[in-house]
């Protein structure tokens, strides 16, 4: 049997294994074997985490680095990253099973995110106010809030991390990020990036571990101030909880069930394209997959007929080979949530347009093919359940005002795609459909200029977007008294 990989946590500026030396293995979708040993963090090993960040935050040459520097240091990541992209996609794809193709190009345009971030850390400003008092100067700066807890889920290590890392520390923060227990070993690695960066010890501090103790011990940590997570909306609710210890501002970056509305208009072709995207893509392990598919009647069989000619044709398989288009899903877990669910949702009625089963040609590997599912009404469970693997359920509509019902009778909010010609149309959809980003014609594309999040049970918050910085800031309002004369006396009201 080879040996095994062995990765290691970053805290307060130095490598290290868990201190009582406990570990846990990672699974390699591809193969089902293990390949590599991660820390299993102990409630010493996170306490010393936190500790070491907020001794950065507010003893250390962190604490009075200029705004200015600070880009300097998030910029020099950013290309330092995009050196080592082939080197931290492989990793990655190793690890979770993701293309080697995506995880390596994801990893170079991830560097986008620490420019982006790092061009803002100097332009984050108050206000003066028009204050309604005379000889009263106010205004207010932004400062940051401390040391943040990052907690992570295993599908998109590094993205996770630049959305996180770099408002945080681009407004002056210091962080811990936890990897997830799935997958850690792409952002341990990217832990050591941060020294050659030049950040000083106990800035950034990944730790890796199981949710229980180590996401816990970590969220509900007294000297954390705020709790940054992704993840599914059962742990979220833990969250919520774990932050009545500490009153940490919480932000949530949830799961979805993306609604995609296809009108009688569309260029089929281009709908076809973008819902293949929107997925099969990441093998539908994606937050926003766009899992439920609306398509108007009169051109519902020619749509439903040319997805599932390109399904037919999806090359399955070794997600490090180039020839490969869909990988592995990622855990065991998920195979068998997605295979209850699919086999209830055929219990109900659902027709397997294609799919349906592991591929028989594939003896090992937790492979599972493309599949797409008619389903006889919007009551299907699946229609509202999130499944995170490469499952498009189907249903068609009559018009406008239908699909809008439909795609608006979801508990999420996080993405939905529109294809339609008729510009007025994309504008009042756009507007109706409850999601926090809406695709016109195009799917699943993101950038660190535009926000990113959703609502209800697809979170609160926003990441990525200029704005993302201030919630890593809270304003200090500042009263000045430019009067000469002595304060009055203040039991006489005036
Ligand atoms: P998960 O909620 O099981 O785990 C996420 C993280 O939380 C892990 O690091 C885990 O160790 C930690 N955790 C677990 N219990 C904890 C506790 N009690 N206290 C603190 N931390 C704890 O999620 P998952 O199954 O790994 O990931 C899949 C989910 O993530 C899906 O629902 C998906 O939609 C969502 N997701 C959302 C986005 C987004 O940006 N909206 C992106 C990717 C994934």
């Amino acid at each position: 049997m080879a040996e095994l990989e062995h990765f290691q946590m970053l805290i307060d500026g130095e490598y290290v294994d868990a201190s009582d030396g406990g570990t846990f293995e990672s699974v390699n979708p591809a193969t089902e074997a293990a390949w590599a040993t991660i820390p299993a963090a102990t409630a010493d090993d996170v306490d010393r985490a936190v500790k070491a960040a907020h001794r950065a935050f507010t003893e250390g040459p962190w604490a009075s680095t200029t705004p200015t520097q600070r880009g300097k240091y998030l910029r020099k990541l950013g290309d330092i990253l995009a050196e080592n992209s082939e080197k931290l996609g492989l990793i990655e794809s190793v690890d979770t099973g993701k293309m080697a193709k995506e995880t390596k190009w994801q990893a170079a345009y991830i560097a986008e995110f620490f420019h982006f971030f790092g061009g803002l850390a100097d332009k984050i400003t108050g206000h003066t106010l028009p204050i309604d008092k005379p000889d009263m100067d106010v205004f207010t700066n932004r400062e940051p809030l401390g040391v943040v807890a990052a907690v992570v889920p295993w599908n998109s290590q590094l993205f996770l991390v630049a959305v996180k890392l770099g408002p945080a520390l681009a407004a002056g923060n210091t962080i811990v990020l936890k990897a997830s227990e799935h997958a850690s070993a792409a952002m341990l690695e990217f832990g050591k990036l941060i020294e050659e960066a030049g950040f000083p010890p106990g800035v950034v501090n990944i730790v890796s571990g199981l949710g229980e103790p180590c996401g816990r011990m970590l969220t509900t940590h007294p000297q954390v101030a705020r709790i940054s997570f992704t993840g599914g909306p059962e742990t979220a609710r833990h969250i919520i909880r774990n932050s009545a210890e500490n009153f940490a501002e919480v932000s949530l970056e949830l799961g979805g069930k993306s609604p995609v509305m296809v009108f009688e208009d569309a260029d089929l072709e281009s709908a076809a394209n973008g819902i293949i995207a929107g997925i099969f893509g990441a093998t539908g392990q994606s937050c926003v997959a766009g899992s439920r598919l609306y398509v108007q009647e009169s051109v519902a069989d020619e749509l439903i007929g040319l997805i599932a000619a390109t399904a037919k044709t999806i090359v399955i398989g070794d997600p490090l080979a180039d020839e490969t288009q869909m990988g592995p899903l990622a855990t065991t877990g998920q195979m068998a949530h997605i295979e209850k669910e699919v086999a209830y949702a055929i219990e109900q009625g659902a027709k397997v347009v294609h799919g349906g089963k592991r591929p028989e040609y594939l003896s090992t590997g937790l492979y599972y093919e493309p599949t797409i599912l008619e389903c006889p009404s919007q009551d299907t469970k699946i229609v509202d359940t999130e499944l995170f693997g490469p499952v498009l359920s189907v249903l068609r509509f009559k018009d406008e005002e239908e699909v809008l019902r439909y795609a608006n009778d979801t508990k999420y909010g996080l993405a939905a795609g529109i294809f339609t010609r008729d510009g007025a149309r994309q504008h009042r959809v756009a507007k109706a459909v409850r999601a926090g980003i809406v695709w016109v014609n195009t799917y699943r594309v993101v950038s660190p200029i535009a926000p990113f999040g959703g609502f209800g049970e697809s979170g609160m918050g926003r990441e990525s977007g200029a704005d993302a910085i201030y919630d890593y800031t809270r304003p200090k309002t500042v009263w000045i008294n430019t009067s000469s004369e002595p304060m009055s006396n203040p039991f006489v009201m005036r």
